[in-house]
């Protein structure tokens, strides 16, 4: 399967990137994973306006989901849509939160999306086979395990230190972990990984590869949170970029 990053930046757009959405494509498939504020830009920059077959909200902050609510607006009238229904998988509430936040007169989104509400096990959508499980963060949350081929790439969504975490990431081939805080502050509890923690998960789990995201630049420090995650991670670790890809 190959991984591109569409947008990588924490919690809000940074200068350089939109917030989280990955795309994940195997067998001509394309799987998103998240559609974070300014990621329908990165789409079209990386991918293009239609590449997406589906997709998976890990939950519903705006940083992981608005431009959902933005794309709308391309599948409903595009001069040679509309588009069929595009199946979304996500928290409870995302059909509700989704077209609340598109219009709060024109109704629901169910000429454009098709969601399925996301429970803790695992599905197939098109060739991939997909384990979600709860991790530990203030609203409901998944983290992703993406299985093709005998391959698997984890994807931790927003998440604190938890044992769902080190299950959906164990052996996997790339871990795309958030490291959104700084070692060695006061952080929030049950929140967000700081750099060394994503490297001690990646360590227990046995990843091969440790790809850091979801880190906010406009606070933090990309050379301190990979040094930090090298010290607790010996395997490669790199900070995510957008436009970078991967054949996991
Ligand atoms: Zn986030
Ligand atoms: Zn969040």
């Amino acid at each position: 399967m190959r991984l591109t990053v569409l947008g990588c930046a924490g919690s809000f757009p940074g200068p350089e990137s939109a917030c989280s959405a990955y795309l994940v494509e195997a067998d001509g498939f394309r799987l998103l994973l998240d559609f974070g504020s300014g990621s329908l830009s990165a789409l079209q920059r990386y991918a293009g306006l239609k590449a997406v077959d589906a997709i998976v909200l890990s939950h519903l902050h705006c940083d992981h989901m608005m431009d959902a609510c933005t794309y709308v607006v391309v599948r409903r009238y595009a001069p040679d849509g509309p588009y069929p229904p595009l199946p979304v998988y996500a928290p409870s509430g995302a059909p509700e939160r989704l077209s609340a936040a598109y219009s709060a007169e024109e109704g629901p989104l169910d000429d454009v999306y098709t969601f399925y509400g996301l429970q803790p096990g695992s599905f197939p959508i098109g060739p991939f086979t997909v384990t979600v499980d709860r991790v530990n963060h203030p609203v409901e949350t998944y983290g992703v395990r993406l299985e093709h081929d005998g391959r698997v790439l984890a994807y931790s969504g927003d998440t604190a230190v938890c044992d769902a975490l080190l299950r959906l990431a164990q052996g996997a081939d790339l871990f795309l972990c958030e490291a959104s805080y700084l070692d060695g502050v006061d952080n929030p509890p049950d929140l967000h990984l700081t750099g060394r923690e994503a490297g001690e998960v990646a360590t227990k789990a046995g990843v091969g590869r440790l790809l850091l995201t979801h880190l906010v630049t406009a606070w933090g420090s990309e050379v301190e949170t990979l040094e930090n995650a090298m010290s607790t991670f010996q395997g490669p670790v790199e900070i995510a970029r957008p436009g970078a890809r991967y054949e996991v």
